[in-house]
């Protein structure tokens, strides 16, 4: 086992614990064919340590051993309009405030390259893309001439990185050694004058907002705003800006290589960020309880009814909300992701249908994860012209 018990940013000992859940899927986004396959899956236990040092959570029970990302990780958001509507926001702004024409771009973690494809498309850039999980015979890459994929890790093989701008979304809090990694990037980039623009879960948003189904094995890190700006301070970048985006659910923060050590902008408070993380993490695990009870009480409530469920959202918060309740009165989960459909969902083994399945299946009950998606799933239920009783997960807290 190579367990963390040290910070793995800061390196400091004194880090405390303050939840765990044990027997998680250790990938909650893999596809399983059938649900027996789906429940047999490799299980990990979670036990989030706080860092009083820089201030950022990490799961001491992670195992890197456990994990390989392969081509049926399946994590692509972009058939949601709401979650594409931001990425095309994300890249012309990007685009524009750092001049991203003719240049050449990489995405570390690019997954389909759908958001490399934008940005390169908008500002006639070239891109390379990244990602493990990158599958170069699915059908929709189309061949982009400005765009390569690389179906492999970005790591100190590569030995250099021709890259004006690097963008990373969603990677860092999947990589236990972020020091040594952000370390490889900056070597790879030499002297060049490049930028960088990272984007990472925000777990002030997950304290705060209860957001307990984000709590999952394949993140063995959560970062708030000042625990990540120290990192890459750390490591030898100058943050040039940092921000929660996404209704507040993720920050971005961009970078440029810089020779000071420490980073200073405008009325960047890290110690407040420190501060309000431990004051959250006071109230979290009695919330986390609260939301628990309530939900089984619920589920108990639908079962005594006779009442069929179903989650719709088949990512991450989908998946872990299933394998904390157990609910049997949830037979399937939706998602519009026509790669999930037929497969199952692991460690607990519903299937995952589209939501033209709904007609046939008349649930009494539709469970949104995520309250981002409300409007575009109330219409497709309108569309489909039925009107089940709608429980949106994080507003059904007190
Ligand atoms: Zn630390």
């Amino acid at each position: 086992m190579n367990q963390m018990k040290i910070c793995p940013a800061c390196k400091s000992t004194s880090g405390e614990s303050f939840f765990e859940v044990e027997g998680m899927p250790i990938f909650c986004n893999v596809l399983w064919p059938s649900a027996e396959a789906a429940i047999r899956c490799r299980r990990g236990d979670i036990k989030l340590v706080f860092c009083p040092s820089c201030g950022l959570v990490y799961n001491s029970a992670f195992d890197l051993t456990l994990l390989e990302y392969g081509q049926d990780y399946e994590n692509s958001l972009h058939f949601s309009p709401r979650f594409q509507e931001f990425a095309t926001s994300l890249a012309a702004d990007l685009v524009k405030k750092h001049d991203l024409h003719g240049k050449q771009l990489v995405e570390i973690g690019c997954g389909d390259g759908d958001f490399l494809s934008m940005l390169c498309e908008l500002g006639e850039n070239t891109g390379t893309g990244f990602d493990p999980s990158v599958n170069p015979t699915k059908e929709d890459l189309s061949a982009n001439q400005r765009v390569t994929l690389v179906p492999d890790y970005l790591d100190a093989r590569h030995k250099h990185l021709d890259a004006d701008f690097i963008a990373c979304r969603h990677v860092l809090e999947h990589v236990e050694r972020p020091v040594q990694f952000l370390n490889t990037i900056r070597e790879l980039i030499g002297e060049r004058a490049t930028t960088l623009y990272f984007e990472v879960p925000n777990l002030l948003f997950t304290l705060r907002d209860m957001a307990i189904w984000d709590i999952i094995y394949e993140h063995c890190l959560y970062f708030q705003p000042g625990a990540l700006v120290r990192l890459f301070a750390d490591s030898g970048f100058r943050v040039l800006e940092i921000h929660e985006t996404f209704e507040r659910q993720f920050i971005g923060i961009e970078a440029a290589v810089g020779a000071a050590k420490q980073s200073v902008f405008g009325d960047f408070d890290a110690d407040a960020h420190l501060a309000q993380t431990r004051d959250y993490i006071a109230t979290f695990v009695a919330g986390y309880r609260a939301k628990f009870d309530k939900w089984r009480k619920t589920f108990a409530e639908m079962e005594r009814q006779r009442k069929k469920a179903v989650v719709w959202g088949g990512g991450s918060k989908g998946v872990t909300f299933l394998n904390v309740l157990e609910p049997s009165a949830v037979k399937y989960l939706l998602d519009i992701n026509p790669r999930k459909h037929g497969k199952h969902v692991a460690g607990t083994g519903q299937q995952i249908v589209p939501p033209s399945f709904l007609i046939e299946h008349q649930p009494d009950v539709v469970i949104i994860m995520n309250r981002v998606y409300e409007g575009e799933i109330q219409q497709t239920l309108t569309d489909l012209a039925i009107s089940p009783q709608i429980i949106v997960d994080d507003l059904n807290v007190d």
